[in-house]
């Protein structure tokens, strides 16, 4: 178990386009083990892999399911709207409503390399919106309509 280190806003990192991943060696399945241990360590619902320094198309879900990791991952479906508050693991003490599709199919590759597909709305949806864009270098201050006062979210925890 490894818990590694979570990039925080202003570090370029988080600003740069992820590569696919394309070898499925040891070294990815170390690096997912530690997002893993490094998110629920953190309490978060999402991981993203910038968000521990390393350039690669990969996220880790966990909405309370349990941990889902996702490799190359892809929106191929979405459907609705919604409107919500949402916080990132690297802008500490930062919230701010964002619009997100209210379902979204996701389809990505395993640590094994075989195609997986997940389906979900609300929280899930939300998630893997925010968690996909953290691939592309987007933050979800960028997106945000409003952003909240951080006292304001004391009530919601
Ligand atoms: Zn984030």
């Amino acid at each position: 178990m490894a818990i590694r280190n979570i990039v925080k806003k202003g570090d370029e990192v988080l600003r740069k386009k992820c590569r696919p991943v394309t070898k499925f060696d040891d070294r990815l399945f170390q690096l997912l083990d530690d997002m893993k241990d490094t998110l629920v360590k953190a309490d978060g619902c999402g991981l993203a892999a910038p968000q521990v320094g390393v350039l690669r198309r990969i996220v880790i879900i966990d909405v309370g399911d349990g941990p889902i990791e996702l490799i190359n991952p892809e929106i191929v479906k979405m459907s609705g709207r919604q409107r919500e508050v949402e916080g990132c693991l690297s802008c500490p003490n930062e919230w701010g409503y964002v619009k997100r599709p209210m379902k979204v199919t996701v389809r990505a590759l395993n640590r094994n390399g075989d195609t997986v597909e997940y389906q979900g709305k609300e929280l899930f949806a939300r998630a893997v919106c925010h968690e996909l864009d953290h691939l592309d270098g987007r933050l979800f201050v960028d997106i945000a309509d409003e952003m909240v006062d951080p006292s304001e979210m004391e009530d919601r925890k």
